[in-house]
């Protein structure tokens, strides 16, 4: 993978922040991890030039209201492509292309799977929703089951949530580099052997930790900044990206979080903002 784009950053109740949700890029293919909670996910495709035909690829990490929506209107919108015959995975200016009528593959844990198909029942046409198990390909992913995916290594994982059953994923790159995303859980003690000395880590950080007397992020399955900060040092992750934040203060943010831990964490800490991208 060449690029990490952030399509959204916010919680699931964020005003000024699209839900936590990014697209992987490598070349002119891209896959997606969660849509965010609504429509919303087509206008941070378009603000990101992210172009429907090319994404191949969605990994969804659990069945939430503001991670699966979005995945349910990018299948209504593939499922017209495939209709029409467009879904051919060839950009305009792509000199390669491939073969026409190409597949979308949706990769989750059975119970999110089993979401998909059932709001995708409950919700879209017939005429699109015929088109799952045929062209619009929902696999179920087991914990620790490994898959190739754009030519890269991805080992899938339970991150033993406390709410609902939710996957993350440890991809391990062309480049020799690991990037580890956990969903919008704390990680697990049980799978710190996955990310022990990770390039990236992107974590949900829920609030500061001065905050966390008003904001209680331990009754919401969530935890602090500083709380993951002591997670990455422990485990020695070179960069540490954190999203999932309840804050609405868009130009503060990313200041105050960094303030906050810069003393504290001993690697490169990332707050990155909607449409944000960082080289992988
Ligand atoms: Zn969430």
């Amino acid at each position: 993978m060449e690029e990490i784009i952030f399509l959204g950053t916010g919680s699931a109740s964020s005003v000024n922040f699209y839900n936590s949700c990014f697209a992987l890029r490598k070349g002119n293919e891209y896959m997606l991890v969660d849509g965010g909670g609504g429509k919303e996910i087509f206008m941070q495709l378009a603000k990101a030039k992210i172009s429907f035909k090319s994404i191949r690829h969605i990994f969804v990490t659990h069945n939430h209201i503001d991670h699966i929506i979005g995945v349910i209107w990018i299948i209504r919108k593939i499922a017209i492509l495939m209709k029409d015959n467009k879904y051919d995975g060839i950009e305009e200016d792509d000199k390669v292309g491939y073969d026409e009528g190409v597949d979308i593959n949706i990769y989750a844990a059975a119970e999110t799977i089993d979401a998909i198909r059932i709001l995708s029942k409950l919700t879209l046409a017939k005429t699109q929703s015929d088109f799952i198990d045929k062209r619009i390909i929902l696999n179920i992913v087991k914990d620790r089951e490994c898959i190739e995916i754009l030519e890269e290594d991805f080992t899938f994982y339970d991150v033993k949530a406390k709410k609902e059953k939710q996957y993350g994923f440890k991809l391990t790159m062309k480049n020799g580099k690991i990037l580890v995303c956990n969903g919008d859980e704390p990680c697990a003690e049980e799978n710190f052997d996955l990310l022990q000395n990770a390039d990236y880590l992107v974590h949900e950080a829920f609030c500061l930790d001065s905050e966390k007397e008003e904001k209680e992020p331990y009754k919401k399955a969530h935890v602090t900044a500083k709380d993951v900060c002591d997670i990455a040092n422990r485990l020695n992750i070179k960069n540490l990206i954190l999203f999932h934040i309840s804050s609405e203060d868009a130009l503060g943010r990313k200041e105050k979080y960094i303030s906050e831990n810069e003393d504290h964490y001993n690697g490169n800490l990332f707050i990155p903002n909607d449409l944000e991208r960082i080289e992988l």
